[in-house]
């Protein structure tokens, strides 16, 4: 098992923003404790954030959010990518549509991607859904990712573990070995 932790959008206008619920600011505990476990067993830490442009199609849907160089698009400060760790800049909800992270991953070994963040129904699912179809196992610890709703946040992880065949856990119980 190689994992990498992938820590998806919590950048600010997620938390405090435009875009912000309540919710989100709950996993950014549980994601500061599971990245310093990781980084402590030499786990590949990899953000992927959101980084619009004015005609990004997302904006058909969503209110202007996460505007490439802006307070909005930056990781919320108690998560402060650390020396060593990887930035991906994303352009819709999959961290892996468009950019460079299954190449990253490849270059790093990793067969398992360990998925926090936000949304659980949105960029998390499609980030996992793309993860599945190339070829990597899901985790999906449950406290460090949230939705919009217990609905949605239910809805979300089941969707995750039924069709890609995620592990959903918590974070205390990956940090109980070195993931
Ligand atoms: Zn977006």
């Amino acid at each position: 098992l190689k994992p990498a932790v992938l820590v998806i959008d919590v950048i600010n206008d997620f938390v405090s923003g435009v875009m912000e619920s309540e919710r989100s600011s709950r996993v950014i505990r549980p994601i500061m404790r599971l990245l310093g476990h990781a980084r402590r067993n030499g786990i590949p830490v990899i953000y992927a954030s959101d980084s619009h442009t004015p005609d990004d199609r997302e904006f058909d849907l969503w209110p202007n959010h996460a505007m490439e160089g802006s307070w909005g698009a930056q990781v919320v400060d108690e998560l402060k990518p650390q020396v060593g760790d990887h930035r991906i800049n994303k352009h819709c909800y999959s961290a892996f549509h468009g950019t460079e992270l299954d190449v990253l991953l490849k270059g790093l070994d990793v067969d398992t991607v360990v998925i926090t963040g936000l949304v659980t129904n949105i960029c998390v699912q499609h980030a996992a859904a793309d993860a599945y179809f190339r070829g990597y196992d899901v985790v999906v610890p449950s406290d460090c990712v949230e939705a919009r709703s217990d609905e949605e946040q239910e809805a979300g992880l089941r969707y995750i573990q039924r069709n890609y065949g995620a592990r959903i856990t918590t974070s205390e119980a990956l940090m109980k070995k070195p993931l």
